[in-house]
């Protein structure tokens, strides 16, 4: 019956191609982030043809951003597709990149042939992938028999899935894929992961040491970081914060899990309650650089604070200071175990600690409305930005996808956010190049309009995507913040030379003339107006859009917020 059936067999035969697709879809899995070529481009027609979504790229980094964000928004493994040795590469910055971030992703790359690899005979395409991979994921896997598709893609997906979740290397040689089996035995070897992230129910008196902690303090504050919005646990979140009382501050990509509005929220008296608090509850954020390390002059005076850490990765613990009260379990296991031990009466913390956070709010939103009131002329990052904070407020559904330096960093501080994993960006390392793979993954995944806020030197590292979104014509609005540089337009080349600064691009580019080569919409936007009547028609329209709004070019700073990790700042301190 099959066009896979081999030439004479007498009986009904599956053949590797086909095998993949059926184990992938047996799982639930959907969708493959792809660049087809040698020797996996019969693979992505064949997984269209059976019905699954193949969205195709332009470069594999892309692919597997993509992957790695469908990963984070759907608690399912995103699938990268790749070829073999330089394709394979090129997925490995997102491979690498969505396990630090615990984002769950299996890049699949076809490989050569093991015999030649081994002794290096030079195959086309030859590279040892499965040994490269190793170091930079979470596990690596290679099927060398048909009969074993099913477990090495039951292994990847418990792999990617389990504990914390991260990236997973598939390597498939081109033989594997032509090689058959008899189909009804084919298909009976192929494996439906059961419960691939099993709850993992905290040990009670953990709960009750934690409560203890949380109960004596004077100044308490939650952090929620991306791993509680990865958990989809929200209403048990927004319980644990409200039934507590104690004040919050959301890590980036945890925006929105309660509204950025929420009277509870201490986004806004930042530096205050991280000085100030006695008692740090963390869900789901690694003390990272991003928290500086939990110490140092960010967390106040020395030894005053002692951490309550929930994380479903026991060696995360004590990483960087003493936890004093550590959780392990999944976010939903444990926020729902803090919140029955609270009982009904439990304290709220003492008033002084929450109205000098209020305070502290209400004079910086103050001094943050007054700044977005200003109209300069060029627009600034807070003008354009005042913009998009409105239409988010008007549009709390649509997911805004930021990256950049100043643009990531201002965005992220004026734009508030309203609904659980619609901010999506740079994440753990701070990584530039998201911008576009990440956009056609939230897309693709929850079919809402995507808003994508990029610096110009962000852009740059995926702007070829945009054919791709025009292809797929998906409801994406790119705004590229051109400010004429990698932090701005100003720099001046020291030797007095020809040549601009290494951080000069070409003034007064028009980024989007890109988008009309593929027939979407470009907009050329100069005053907030113009911006706001462009990003509008985008979202109501869906057609793809790119707007190059234009900023002024000394706006902003070197490095944006993170100046101090610049060896120059670093030099000019000691
Ligand atoms: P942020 O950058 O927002 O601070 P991080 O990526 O540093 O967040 O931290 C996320 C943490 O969440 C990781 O330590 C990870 O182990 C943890 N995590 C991820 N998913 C879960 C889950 N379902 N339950 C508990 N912890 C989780």
């Amino acid at each position: 019956m099959t066009n896979d059936s081999t030439p004479n067999a007498t009986v009904e035969t599956i053949n590797g191609f086909h095998l993949v697709i059926n184990a992938l879809k047996l799982n639930d899995i959907d969708t493959i982030f792809a660049l087809p070529g040698i020797p996996i481009t019969d693979l992505t027609r064949m997984a269209q043809g059976e019905g699954m979504r193949v969205i195709s790229f332009r470069h594999e980094q892309h692919a597997g951003n993509a992957a790695a964000a469908a990963g984070f928004l759907t608690q399912k493994p995103g699938i990268c597709l790749t070829v073999s040795a330089p394709g394979f590469l090129n997925g490995l910055t997102a491979l690498s990149n969505a396990t630090v971030n615990c984002f769950p992703m299996i890049l699949i790359s076809g490989s050569s042939e093991r015999e030649i690899v081994d002794l290096q005979q030079g195959d086309y395409e030859e590279m040892d992938q499965l040994a490269i991979a190793k170091p930079l994921c979470k596990a690596a896997f290679r099927v060398l028999h048909a009969q074993d598709i099913g477990v090495g893609i039951a292994r990847a997906i418990r792999a990617a899935l389990s504990g914390r979740p991260g990236g997973v290397y598939l390597d498939l040689p081109a033989k594997l894929f032509s090689q058959t089996m008899e189909r009804l035995e084919g298909l009976s070897s192929l494996i439906k992961v059961v419960d691939p992230a099993p709850r993992q129910i905290p040990a009670p008196d953990s709960v009750t040491r934690a409560l203890d902690l949380l109960k004596d303090a004077k100044r308490p504050l939650i952090i929620l970081g991306k791993g509680a919005a990865y958990a989809q646990a929200d209403a048990a979140i927004r319980e644990l914060v409200e039934k507590s009382g104690v004040p919050y501050l959301p890590m980036s990509m945890a925006k929105g899990l309660l509204p950025d509005t929420h009277a509870l929220s201490a986004s806004a008296a930042r530096s205050f309650v991280l000085a100030e608090a006695d008692v740090v509850m963390l869900v789901g954020a690694r003390l990272n650089w991003l928290l500086s390390h939990g110490k140092g002059k960010t967390w106040g005076a020395p030894n005053q604070k002692q951490f309550i850490q929930i994380d479903i990765e026991p060696k995360e613990i004590d990483s960087n200071v003493a936890i004093a009260a550590p959780l392990i379990g999944d976010i939903g296991s444990c926020v729902d175990a803090l919140v029955a031990g609270m009982g009904s009466n439990w304290a709220h913390p003492p008033a002084d600690w929450t109205t000098a956070i209020i305070q502290r709010k209400e004079k910086n939103l103050t001094k943050m409305a007054a700044t977005l009131a200003l109209n300069p002329v060029p627009m600034n990052f807070h003008s354009a930005l005042a913009v998009v904070r409105t239409i988010v407020t008007d549009r709390p559904d649509i997911i805004l996808v930021n990256e950049g330096a100043n643009t990531l960093d201002f965005t992220r501080s004026i734009v508030d956010m309203y609904q659980p994993r619609k901010r999506l960006d740079v994440g753990t390392w701070g990584i530039m190049g998201i911008g576009m793979g990440f956009a056609v993954a939230a897309a693709v995944t929850t079919n809402k309009p995507v808003l994508a806020i990029e610096g110009d030197s962000a852009f740059g590292f995926s702007g070829m995507e945009v054919e791709t979104i025009c292809r797929y014509n998906l409801p994406v609005c790119v705004v590229v913040f051109n400010n004429n540089g990698v932090y701005g337009g100003m720099d001046v080349n020291k030797s007095g030379g020809a040549d601009v600064a290494p951080t000069v691009f070409v003034k007064g580019a028009r980024y989007d003339k890109i988008i009309e080569a593929f027939g979407g919409v470009g907009v050329h936007a100069t005053t907030p107006q113009e911006l706001n009547k462009a990003i509008v028609e985008a979202l109501n329209s869906g057609r793809p859009t790119l707007i190059n709004a234009v900023i002024d070019e000394s706006a902003g700073t070197e490095s944006g917020r993170i100046t101090q990790l610049n060896p120059q700042t670093i030099a000019k301190n000691i």
